[in-house]
């Protein structure tokens, strides 16, 4: 009887490892189309200033329109499309659509008032050659200034690149004016340290930190210590998915200048954008 059993479990198992591939495989194709029919759109986070509320920047977050499943987000295909390397062809759509957006900011808010955008770019990117180039031909199509980009890339990801031309790079796209952000910070093994040698303005504070920190002394310390190392070293610090008030006002505290979450604002479509800063002007 027990021989049967195994012999069933190891059936079932085979069986789901087969429909994991299948559907693996499906979604790949799936994307594959996608980026080929131009199946994606662009929402769009604000970055406030914790202080004033008020939106500096806005982070651009890729979704997939699909004809039937409606709207899907990253966490659903982002895996498959960087192994498949279709994250390539679909972060230059999201670059240039970004840019896109930020010209008709540029074009329909008061001078000084536009927000910069900030764009995911995975490492798969960077290591495409021709990707500085590809940045900078896509400002000088849009006519969109350098300072009103920023390039998010996790932290993860780039301990794990020891190449020195993804951060060669890094170099030149900040000489052109872009910032660039590490995203994600705290989940991998980066210190900021480390990170003080290198070509970067911003760190983002990932979200399991700041959900943790009202209740727990590590995250907190954690915290308190990216606030004021970075102050020290003169990077800019963004605390990510600030769902509670509680949260905005120990950050405040710590001295954090800027964050983004549900507390402010979901992801926005770009019209809507474009109520909630003509809104919290008039509001300001
Ligand atoms: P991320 O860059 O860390 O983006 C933040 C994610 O947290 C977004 O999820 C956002 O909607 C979500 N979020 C923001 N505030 C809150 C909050 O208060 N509570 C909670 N629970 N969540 C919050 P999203 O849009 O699903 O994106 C997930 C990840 O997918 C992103 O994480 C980013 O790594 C990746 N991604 C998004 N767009 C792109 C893209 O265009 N290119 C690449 N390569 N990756 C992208
Ligand atoms: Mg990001
Ligand atoms: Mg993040
Ligand atoms: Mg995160």
């Amino acid at each position: 009887v027990a021989k049967g059993a195994g012999k069933n479990q190891w059936r079932r198992y085979q069986r789901h490892l087969h429909d994991e591939m299948v559907e693996r495989l499906e979604l790949r194709s799936a994307l594959d189309h996608a980026v080929n029919e131009g199946h994606f759109l662009l929402h769009y986070q604000p970055i406030v200033d914790l202080a004033s509320g008020v939106a500096v920047g806005f982070e651009a977050l890729v979704r997939w329109s699909h004809p039937q499943r409606g709207v899907i987000t990253p966490d659903q295909f982002i895996e498959v499309a960087e192994e498949s390397g279709l994250v390539v062809p679909m972060g230059r759509w999201v670059l240039e659509e970004a840019l896109r957006t930020v010209s008709e900011w540029r074009r329909v808010l008061p001078p000084g008032q536009a927000p910069y955008v900030t764009v995911n770019v995975s490492v798969r990117q960077f290591r495409e050659a021709g990707f500085v180039d590809q940045v900078r031909t896509a400002l000088h199509h849009t006519g969109v200034p350098p300072q009103s980009l920023m390039l998010e890339i996790t932290e993860t990801l780039l301990m794990k690149d020891d190449e020195q031309r993804v951060w060669s790079d890094l170099s030149t796209l900040r000489e052109m004016g872009i910032r660039i952000a590490i995203d994600d910070f705290g989940t991998g093994y980066s210190s900021l340290g480390y990170l003080r040698q290198r070509p970067i303005d911003v760190v983002k504070i990932d979200k399991t930190f700041i959900d943790d920190m009202v209740t727990s002394p590590q995250p907190l310390a954690l915290v308190s210590g990216i606030v004021s190392l970075a102050r020290n070293l003169q990077l800019t610090v963004v605390a990510e998915g600030i769902e509670d008030v509680a949260h905005r006002d120990l950050l405040v505290q710590l001295g954090c200048p800027l964050g983004q979450g549900f507390l402010f604002s979901s992801p926005l479509g770009p019209t809507e954008v474009l109520a909630w800063m003509t809104g919290t002007t008039v509001a300001a």
